[in-house]
């Protein structure tokens, strides 16, 4: 039975594309080479989160998490689950300009892979419980995301729960802290919004000029 692709509509009928520099997602559904895409960007919009997403049917699932994840077993961490959004984000640092949608500035904060416990994702999505383990730079081992409240339809956002399992990965440490640069560029948050100053100064000078 073929997969059935994700749905990006939602994800496009948010943002204008000649204003963010955010994929518009022309190139999705090519599946990457090695691997299932795991990625979480660090996002400073209205509200500081990490917004986590992994490859499925041709398009990153995505959860937004307030506080970020924990790797202590014991710290369940509220995950959002909001639209799909396009393969190729998993590549998006930059700067998204105020007044758009989640205007602010997007770090790569980790990278990397991830390997669903069960192959069957479709069941464990309906289901609301996921199993999986992440090879990222930042977050490894194995990991479940438990859905606790069901989406209504067009208002709430399902609500999941983001929990470290107990393997050589867990600690008390406080990874957000202790490892907050770009896993892409190395650069903190101020400094991507400090380097995308000039482009953004020279978007707006090459606008004026052609008006
Ligand atoms: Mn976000």
């Amino acid at each position: 039975m073929a997969r059935q692709s994700g749905d990006l509509r939602k994800y496009r009928s948010k943002r204008n594309f000649k204003v963010t520099s955010e994929p518009s997602g022309g190139n999705s559904g090519r599946s990457s080479q090695n691997g299932l895409s795991y990625v979480i960007q660090k996002h400073q919009a209205s509200h500081l989160h990490y917004d986590f997403r992994l490859e499925w049917n041709g398009v990153l699932l995505s959860w937004a998490i307030p506080k970020g994840p924990s790797l202590d077993p014991a710290v369940k961490r509220l995950a959002a689950q909001v639209e799909d959004h396009p393969l190729e984000y998993a590549g998006f640092e930059g700067v998204i300009p105020e007044g758009e949608y989640g205007g602010g500035t997007v770090m790569l904060w980790d990278h990397g892979t991830w390997v669903p416990e069960d192959p069957d994702v479709d069941a464990a999505l309906r289901q609301g419980e996921l199993k999986f383990e992440l090879h990222g730079e930042k977050l490894r081992g194995s990991w479940v995301l438990v859905r606790t409240r069901l989406g209504y339809r067009g208002s709430r956002k399902p609500q999941w729960l983001l929990i470290k399992h107990r393997d050589r990965y867990a600690s008390k440490e406080d990874v957000l802290a202790a490892m907050p640069r770009s896993a892409a560029s190395r650069r903190l948050l101020a400094e991507i919004a400090r380097d995308s100053e000039g482009d953004v100064a020279q978007a707006a000078r090459g606008d004026s000029a052609r008006s």
